[in-house]
């Protein structure tokens, strides 16, 4: 088995700790950001897009403006009542999560490294030893991001941690041959 790259960097929207729904035992999820599908029940719709993305809460918002000023990408934009954030001009910047007076608005998603992730995961090995627990990737779907899922599934393995996925399986084959050789236990969401 080839050594992972622990440098490798992904997009995440959350790391979770305790899991007890997500495969067996006690686990760490780590929510993938990215998903080709838009189902309506989605239980992650911050999930979806493949990037960082800024949540604008309209209850905090005191409409000051500050927010398009700064926005280098000039991706903010105001009607009387709220706001409008063009997520294809935003670039995930955070300079206006980071000023906003009122704190209305939140980045969803951030760039981690496999190395970041794997310190986190094994913070709990104990836990997984003893409730046969491990790492589970979900998301969004993990299988948007191939590469970074492999490096981490193999670090993983090289910590002999137990491995377990969500999935909707909307992926090409090659990548699904890919991945599930590192995978000891698949939770397989089929859509109708
Ligand atoms: S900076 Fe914050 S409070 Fe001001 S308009 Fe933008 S989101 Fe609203
Ligand atoms: S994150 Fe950066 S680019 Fe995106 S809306 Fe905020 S300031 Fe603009």
């Amino acid at each position: 088995m080839k050594k992972a790259d622990r440098n490798k960097t992904g997009i995440v929207f959350n790391v979770q700790k305790f899991s007890v729904n997500d495969g067996p035992g006690i686990r760490t999820v780590v929510f993938f950001k990215g998903c080709p599908l838009r189902c309506r029940w989605c239980s992650n719709p911050e999930s979806q897009l493949p990037k960082i993305q800024i949540l604008h809460d309209s209850k905090k918002c005191i409409h000051c403006l500050h927010c398009i000023q700064i926005c280098p990408a000039k991706a903010i934009t105001a009607t009387e009542k709220t706001l409008h954030i063009n997520s294809t001009l935003c670039t995930g910047c955070k300079t206006c999560a980071m000023q906003c007076p009122a704190k209305a608005l939140e980045t969803a998603g951030e760039v981690k490294s496999v190395n970041e992730i794997i310190n986190t995961v094994i913070q709990d090995r104990v836990f997984y030893e003893e409730s046969g627990g491990g790492i589970t990737l979900s998301g969004g779907e993990f299988l948007t991001q191939p590469d970074f899922a492999e490096e981490l599934l193999l670090a993983a393995k090289e910590e002999n941690l137990h491995t377990c996925c969500e999935t909707t399986g909307f992926a090409r084959v090659e990548i699904f041959d890919r991945i599930i050789p590192y995978i000891d236990y698949v939770l397989f969401d089929m859509k109708h």
